[in-house]
């Protein structure tokens, strides 16, 4: 019986309705039905099964995530609590991912490792339903964030309702996965008491961070309790309403169907847009589909990376301005890539568009699968698309939600392969993989055979249990129409030769795109097949002129996969010295032993270098290899870059030999990768230039602070220049009070005799002059702003 309930489940993110008539139009083919069988995802799922989700789980208990649960239970005593309140969505997002290996691979020791946790969870929970373990727990030091009172601080920090909607997701999951119902009871009692607390009229608030909204659309689907769905509409309708916290950090600025533009936090706005097509489906509320139709316009034409990541700025975690997409400070939290995934499919089930499609497969093979590395157990937060060095894949983070977020997306990924709608049959991702699907004219047995994405070959063989009258619609991505983006955000920069074509046993078929789609409408029989050829050319993009930070720069693109130039592939491990003529011809070269198999790109290109006493640039040919975005990262810290120089000015030279760049540096600043910004001989466009690389103090401020260099002999000097990092008026770096020089003679530092003032200006070189000593070392101490750090971009020596 439980068995027959699970067959027929749609359970990737929307499950089987108990009551409702009205949903999506367009129904996902569920996960279950879809047995990947391929060389790219199949390996991918497996880390995740056998590594990442125990790994996970490991760390919950590790750092007492567990415990919050146990002592909430009374079982342990409160005299500790967690960094963040909303570390109990770790577990309820590491459950919700078992249950869908569960799936995929039947486990019972899993199984039942998921019913002891369970039965944690349902202790900690109080009496009327409530499940907070940080309130409940009663600790001797409460967290600032939580507030005295139940959902007082639930539209600032508290994240109680954001809890709540990871516990649905969650028990949903395990109640479609198990059939059993001790954690979907868990979430029920709690459900029903924010019914019987939260309305018009009663209590008046919204979610801080929404997720609720998605989790109680996926409890109506499950229960059929309508109340669950009015809750989720309250919650939407109620923002932006007077007397509330109105900032565009939680989207909380204005009425939901005002908002027409991405803004804000960008993991709260893009569950929250999510949510809106969830309610909209299920309700049929249009003034809901209107704003997000508005929004995604919004997101995919002006702030959505070529690498598909989205929340440009790591100031509130948020959307920047139009066309603002730094590269090296990107944000594009791995969180905010699995929401985007989220809301692009929903936007596809509402309108049938394979446009949502390109978007979500291009987060999908880059900026969401650059979150874990190849090992399963390594993971990056934020996702930039150019490093010195300095960004590394983490074992963990104390704010853990980009690593349980992982864990649970991975092994629904099958169920975007598919949907239907009646005898309409979409394929919409490119997988190696059999599947069943149960359409009204007859059950069909689909097997994709492909070696997508290092080939674009895909051969379709669709059976029929009996000849039936019903329509496929192959998904022609927009990558192979010459449209990186829907709306022109990128643009190819030559067009690719081949056109898809479509066979179909064997002939050539003659087909119209429409939306996004090839259709072929016919009476199938078993055995029929249909062979896509989409055109498999290596494509150089370039980025509107409105996007700054990659002008005179290309990004290469085949198929769905986005490149990078990394180290370890190129002379001197160095990349960000690299230019390309944007004609140059490039070579593909699969690599069976590199980062598990991947198809790499070879072009010719020439490193720049700078000159002694000349602006002049040396440029020395060398052989360029891109590798897949997705797999930098996995063979230590390194340089990489995603948009590569075709214009020598973009490129950032190997320094000339200088006083400063052969020096050693030391500074008060542990972090040793940042030294090296001091003296690469790269002048930032201003002060605030993210791009630029910069050593700084953040968080410390009013300390006194310094940076050194101990010259590799002695020289004399008398003057020296700096040029401050400030990225004033969001970010926590300002020009510093007070800057002085020391020199060294002996043991000592004797500050230098100054012939003109230490100026402290923003966004040029504050040059001294002083008498000149010799010495082998200078030392520059700073004295931090009373409120605010520092930071330098470039020091120099003369
Ligand atoms: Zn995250």
């Amino acid at each position: 019986m439980k068995r027959t309930l699970l067959s027929l489940s749609l359970a990737f993110a929307l499950v089987p309705s108990l009551a409702q008539n009205k949903d999506y139009p367009i129904q996902p083919v569920p996960f279950t039905q879809v047995s990947v069988r391929d060389n790219f995802w199949l390996p991918k799922l497996r880390v995740n099964a056998e590594v990442t989700i125990p790994y996970t789980l490991a760390q919950c208990y590790r750092t007492g995530r567990i415990d919050n649960f146990l002592r909430a239970a009374g079982k342990l005593p409160a005299d500790t609590i967690t960094a963040f309140t909303f570390d109990d969505t770790d577990l309820y997002k590491l459950i919700e991912g078992a249950s869908y290996s569960l799936q995929n691979k039947p486990n019972p020791k899993l199984a039942k490792t998921l019913d002891s946790l369970i039965s944690v969870i349902a202790a900690a929970q109080e009496p009327d339903g409530y499940l907070y373990t940080f309130r409940t727990m009663k600790p001797k030091k409460q967290h600032d964030w939580v507030g005295s009172k139940r959902w007082e601080k639930e539209e600032d920090l508290s994240h109680e309702l954001y809890n709540a909607g990871h516990l649905y997701e969650a028990a949903v999951a395990h109640y479609l996965a198990t059939g059993k119902k001790n954690f979907l009871n868990i979430a029920t009692k709690n459900a029903d008491l924010l019914v019987k607390t939260f309305g018009w009229g009663k209590e008046e608030k919204f979610p801080g961070h929404q997720v609720v909204e998605m989790g109680l659309a996926k409890l109506y689907r499950v229960t059929g309790k309508k109340a669950y769905l009015d809750l989720a509409k309250f919650f939407l309708d109620l923002r932006g309403k007077e007397g509330h916290l109105n900032h565009e950090y939680s989207q909380a600025h204005k009425k939901v169907v005002d908002q027409h533009t991405a803004v804000g936090h960008a993991v709260r706005a893009t569950y929250m847009y999510t949510g809106m097509a969830d309610v909209a489906a299920l309700t049929g509320d249009k003034a809901y589909l209107s704003a997000i139709d508005d929004i995604w316009h919004d997101a995919v034409e002006k702030k959505i990376y070529i690498t598909g990541g989205i929340g440009a700025t790591n100031n509130g975690e948020a959307f920047g301005g139009d066309f603002d997409l730094p590269n090296m400070t990107a944000y594009a939290e791995t969180c905010a890539s699995i929401a985007n995934v989220y809301w692009n499919s929903r936007m596809f089930l509402l309108h049938g568009d394979g446009q949502y499609i390109d978007v979500l497969e291009r987060i999908l093979y880059n900026g969401l699968l650059s979150g874990v590395s190849l090992s399963g157990d390594k993971f990056f937060y934020p996702n930039p698309l150019a490093s010195l060095g300095q960004h590394q894949r983490s074992s963990w983070f104390d704010c853990a939600c980009c690593i349980s977020n992982m864990s649970r997306f991975l092994p629904s990924m099958p169920g975007y392969v598919y949907a239907q709608n009646r005898n309409d049959l979409y394929v919409n991702l490119y997988v190696g993989s059999v599947s069943t699907i149960k359409l009204p004219v007859s059950k069909i047995k689909l097997t994709q055979e492909t070696n997508y994405p290092w080939n674009g070959t895909i051969k379709l063989t669709v059976d029929p249990e009996q000849a039936a009258n019903f329509a496929v619609k192959m998904r022609i991505p927009g990558w192979a129409q010459n449209k990186p983006i829907p709306g022109g955000l990128y643009q190819v920069m030559q067009s690719l030769k081949a056109k898809p074509v479509l066979l179909l046993n064997g002939k050539p078929v003659a087909y119209d795109i429409e939306k996004g789609y090839a259709t072929v409408k016919r009476s199938w029989k078993k055995g029929d097949q249909l062979e896509l050829q989409l055109p498999w050319e290596v494509t150089k993009v370039e980025a509107r002129s409105e996007v700054a930070a990659d002008q005179k720069r290309f990004a290469l693109q085949m198929g769905p996969i986005l490149y990078c130039l990394e180290g370890p592939d190129n002379k001197d491990s160095a990349v960000m010295n690299i230019v390309v003529n944007k004609n140059a011809p490039v070579q593909t070269v699969y690599n069976e032993q590199l980062l598990n198999g991947v198809m790499t790109i070879q072009m010719t290109g020439s490193a720049t270098k700078r000159m002694e006493n000349s602006d002049a640039l040396q440029l020395t040919d060398q052989t360029v290899t891109a590798i897949p975005y997705y797999s930098w990262a996995n063979r230590g810290p390194s340089e990489m870059e995603v948009w590569i120089p075709y214009d020598a000015s973009a490129a950032k030279p190997k320094p000339a030999p200088s006083i400063a760049s052969k020096s050693t540096v030391s500074s008060s600043v542990k972090n040793k990768r940042m030294f090296r910004a001091l003296n690469d001989q790269y002048e930032p466009a201003d002060s605030k230039d993210g791009s630029a690389s910069y050593l700084h103090w953040w968080p410390k401020n009013n300390t006194e602070e310094w940076v050194q260099y101990d010259f590799d002999k002695e020289y004399t000097i008398s003057e020296s220049s700096v040029y401050w990092f400030d990225d004033g008026p969001w970010g926590g770096c300002r020009i510093p009070l007070e800057w002085k020089l020391y020199y060294k003679k002996g043991s000592e530092w004797i500050p230098v005799k100054n012939l003109s003032p230490y100026t402290i200006t923003k966004d040029k070189f504050d040059t001294v002059k002083f008498e000149a000593v010799t010495t082998t070392a200078l030392k520059l101490v700073v004295q931090l702003p009373k409120d605010n750090s520092t930071g330098i971009h470039e020091w120099s020596v003369k």
